[in-house]
């Protein structure tokens, strides 16, 4: 048996979604221990293009079970949209090939709620949320003040616990934000709407996960957001509200005892971030608009356009060292396939002199990248599936960016489809 974590190295959107939809082949149960429906992963296979935001990317395999572990914000509301969306397109979304830990904490009515009325409250100081809840979710889930999943079996006692949060929260709705308070039917018909719907799905996962773990079974843990984002040791507050490294995935997953025999860390061949906080290695411009078109670097839950720049080692290489990367899988080298020659952030300039560390958040404001250029390779090559095949630049631009991390890069991807893929 094997245990695998596919995680993000940068700021989210390296291609996890893609790299998990390739490896699933190998793996009879796919994890996610984190996040919730604030992020897409796209895949793109036999069934045809997904956003995937909640369900893990292992639901395109026949065989492999699903599981959202409890570490996850579940929204019921999201996961049923998604849920019937793939069923519509021909991919079976069943209790077999998915199950829901009943410790995971559903995300309630009232989370998007707030998440826009602190937005509106913060006006130009807005962090840029996705206004999916996910901050409010997570701050009551650390307060107590949510539900579990599990807690759809016992009505009585999911009713009397509903109520005590909704006195509670309509304090804050009403007392702090102005906001109308929500009413009990409200919310019972909320709860028996998609509890109704969600129930079936809802088991003891971790009993499920270890019977897998003593029948010698693959597991695949899929992470949400990237290194960067990480509530513990991303660029705070610019973060996401849980802790999206591998370290946390046998915990969020219902695992704990799980031991990670491979993190594959995914990077992208050049930066992007979507929303506030300092980004380094920030292009502007007609450069910027280059790239951003010639990635399709809008985002997969919200349609923003994306911020862009060249690769940025020094963030990577922390990204790598946070997530214990046991290897790398490049993603987008065929994005950069345009470029007569192409830059990347080797170091930052920060109080005077050069620096291979990756700073405080604060300090970040300062930094300054100090870039290398590489010779472009100008030629297509989507249809390259072999590392020998690949121009002579591009393996010198490959082979720099291992040695600058210190990590293997195993995979290079050269297209958004299953098969674009070059293992080395
Ligand atoms: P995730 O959240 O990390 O899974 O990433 P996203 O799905 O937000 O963004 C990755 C985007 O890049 C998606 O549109 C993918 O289809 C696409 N993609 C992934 N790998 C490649 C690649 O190697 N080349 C190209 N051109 N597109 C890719």
């Amino acid at each position: 048996m094997s245990n695998c974590a596919i995680v993000g190295i940068n700021w989210g959107d390296e291609g996890k979604g893609r790299m998990v939809d390739l490896l699933t082949e190998g793996y009879d149960v796919v994890v996610r221990y984190q996040g919730g429906g604030n992020a897409g992963h796209t895949v793109i296979n036999e069934y045809g293009k997904f956003a995937l935001h909640l369900l893990p990317s292992g639901v395109f395999r026949k065989g492999v079970v699903n599981i959202l572990g409890n570490g996850v914000a579940l929204d019921p509301e999201n996961l049923r949209t998604e849920a019937e969306d793939l069923l519509r397109r021909g991919v079976p979304v069943t209790p077999e090939n998915l199950k829901v830990s009943d410790r995971v904490s559903l995300l309630l009515p009232w989370h998007r709620e707030l998440d826009a009325l602190e937005e509106r409250r913060l006006a130009d100081k807005q962090y840029g949320s996705t206004l999916q809840g996910i901050a409010p979710f997570y701050s009551d889930k650390f307060q107590k003040k949510t539900v579990m999943a599990g807690e759809l079996f016992y009505p009585d006692y999911l009713r009397a616990h509903l109520a005590a949060l909704l006195e509670w929260k309509n304090l804050t709705l009403t007392q702090v934000y102005g906001a109308p308070p929500c009413s009990m039917d409200d919310l019972l018909a909320w709860a028996e709407e998609y509890g109704s719907w969600l129930r079936p799905f809802v088991c003891d996962t971790g009993a499920f996960l270890r019977q897998a773990q003593a029948e010698g079974k693959n597991i695949l843990f899929e992470a949400q957001l990237g290194a960067l984002r990480d509530l513990d040791y991303g660029i705070y507050p610019y973060t996401t509200s849980s802790n999206a490294i591998a370290a946390y995935a046998p915990v969020g997953s219902g695992l704990p005892s799980a031991k990670l025999d491979e993190i594959v860390g995914v990077v992208k061949a050049y930066s992007t971030c979507v929303g506030e906080g300092p980004f380094v290695c920030e292009w502007s411009g007609p450069e910027a608009e280059a790239l951003r078109e010639a990635g399709g670097e809008y985002g997969a839950k919200t349609g923003r356009a994306r911020r862009v720049g060249p690769l940025d080692i020094v963030a990577t290489r922390y990204g790598v060292q946070t997530q214990a990367a046991t290897c790398v899988a490049l993603t987008k080298l065929d994005v950069l396939s345009y470029m007569d020659r192409i830059p990347v952030c080797v170091r930052y300039r920060l109080d005077g002199r050069e620096t291979d560390d990756f700073p405080f958040p604060a300090a970040l404001y300062d930094a300054e990248p100090v870039l290398a250029y590489f010779e472009g390779w100008q030629c297509d090559i989507s249809g390259v599936r072999h590392w020998d095949d690949l121009p002579r630049a591009a393996r010198d631009y490959v082979t720099f960016i291992e040695e600058q991390l210190g990590c293997p890069i195993r995979y290079v991807s050269v297209g958004p489809e299953r098969e674009s893929i070059i293992l080395r």
